[in-house]
């Protein structure tokens, strides 16, 4: 960690202890809970609807009591009641106003906030970066927030904003940028047409590190920027309805969850929370004295983490995006997900699988079929290790392996297919 300002910002509660960051997540959430009862009528109709008092609201377990709130179900509360869905405290003072589509209107809570600013600390951002910000200034947060969050932590920013690449590309001469932040495509297209143009980006250009949020970074495409071009690459994730909610630290090993908001992994039919390790929901609180919008419902799937991570933050990690909740399949109460099986594809040579979901009496049968050309003494050992994987990954077991001839499948045929009826 480096000396002054800044490396105070690792210290704000990042590496609390475990016991410590419970007490604050409950007494946190709670304290929201009463505010948000007296403050907003939504809040409180769903309350009374359920006849619950805001005092049996005093863990992040007992979160449970309270619904989901997906993004349709927020449009709907906003056309009932604009413009903040009857969420919001009316008397309290509001920096700016932002939308979603919907539109959705989201109250922003003020610039000094620390939470814009965990991210990018993270990612190595410090006093004298020059970082180019090529998100959009206009009425939507990323722009401004990403903003405020690098100046927290002492960088300098070319609000470069949805400009197009070769005006980036100009910027980046000119200004002798040191950073990037956006998406992980527009950043390869600026370097892209940087070669167009003659450059050699990394030997002309001094940019370095890059903080990606928005968009999936693969890896494929992180070893490019990392190995090709040297530039050092970290993600955040986040929602326009509730903001940044985890970004990446230089383990790149999961993202670490920030401490302004609460995320619980829930069944997506049930909205009951799920244990480290397995698939579900992210379901985000964002812990907020003037906007009181309970557990939303990103849509996302991912899992937490098991055990701490080794950069002395102790908040949870979630395991990636593995895909949407529509997506996805429960085979004997685990969630598998495409983008999943693709992983499981990948580690054997981008090898064409298909899970097949069936039921035999009260029992999910999981049969994965292989097109697998070759027979021979190492077929057991191959099943062994791909079963092993498929484990490791989907923390489903097989019930049964089935080879079938090459060409078999096709791009039309679905990675996962659900033959269960429940009639
Ligand atoms: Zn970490």
């Amino acid at each position: 960690m480096v000396a002054g300002k800044a490396s105070k910002y690792f210290d704000m509660k990042e590496n609390m202890s475990l016991s410590k960051r419970q007490s604050y997540y409950n007494q946190s959430l709670a304290k929201m809970v009463r505010r948000g009862y007296q403050k907003s009528p939504t809040v409180k109709k769903i309350f009374d609807e359920r006849n619950l008092q805001p005092s049996e609201i005093k863990s992040v377990k007992d979160l449970e009591k309270l619904p989901v709130i997906s993004r349709e179900q927020l449009v709907k509360l906003e056309i009932e009641n604009p413009p903040y869905a009857g969420l919001c405290a009316k008397d309290m003072e509001t920096d700016r106003i932002f939308t979603s589509p919907g539109p959705v209107y989201e109250p922003h809570l003020t610039e000094k906030d620390p939470i814009w600013g965990r991210g990018y600390y993270a990612a190595g951002f410090r006093k004298g970066d020059i970082v180019l910000n090529a998100f959009s200034y206009h009425m939507v947060a990323a722009g401004l927030t990403f903003h405020s969050g690098l100046r927290r932590v002492g960088a300098t920013v070319i609000p470069s904003g949805a400009s197009t690449t070769e005006n980036q590309i100009q910027l980046i001469r000119d200004l002798g940028a040191t950073g990037f932040t956006g998406t992980p495509s527009f950043l390869m297209a600026i370097i892209k047409k940087a070669e167009e143009m003659g450059y050699n980006f990394r030997e002309n250009f001094k940019i370095r590190r890059a903080s990606f949020v928005a968009e999936p970074l693969q890896p494929s495409l992180r070893e490019k920027f990392e190995k090709e071009y040297g530039i050092d690459t970290y993600q955040m994730y986040g929602a326009t309805e509730v903001g940044d909610i985890a970004y990446e630290c230089s383990q790149k090993n999961g993202w670490h969850i920030c401490e302004e908001v609460i995320v619980e992994i829930v069944d997506p039919t049930t909205g009951k929370q799920l244990g480290p390790g397995e698939l579900g929901e992210v379901v985000v609180t964002r812990l907020n004295p003037i906007f009181f919008l309970f557990r939303f419902g990103t849509g996302d799937l991912s899992k937490l983490i098991k055990g701490r991570c080794s950069c002395g933050r102790t908040s949870l990690r979630l395991a990636g995006i593995s895909g949407r909740v529509g997506e996805a399949t429960k085979v004997r109460g685990m969630f598998i997900a495409p983008s999943q099986m693709k992983l499981v594809s990948s580690r054997f040579g981008e090898l064409r699988l298909q899970a097949v979901v069936d039921r035999e009496g009260f029992k999910d049968i999981l049969t994965v079929r292989i097109e697998e050309g070759k027979e021979g003494p190492d077929r057991t050992q191959f099943e062994r290790e791909f079963e092993n994987i498929f484990k490791e990954i989907c923390t489903v077991k097989i019930d049964r392996l089935e080879f079938i001839e090459k060409g078999t499948l096709t791009e039309k045929d679905g990675l996962i297919v659900d033959q269960r009826t429940w009639t």
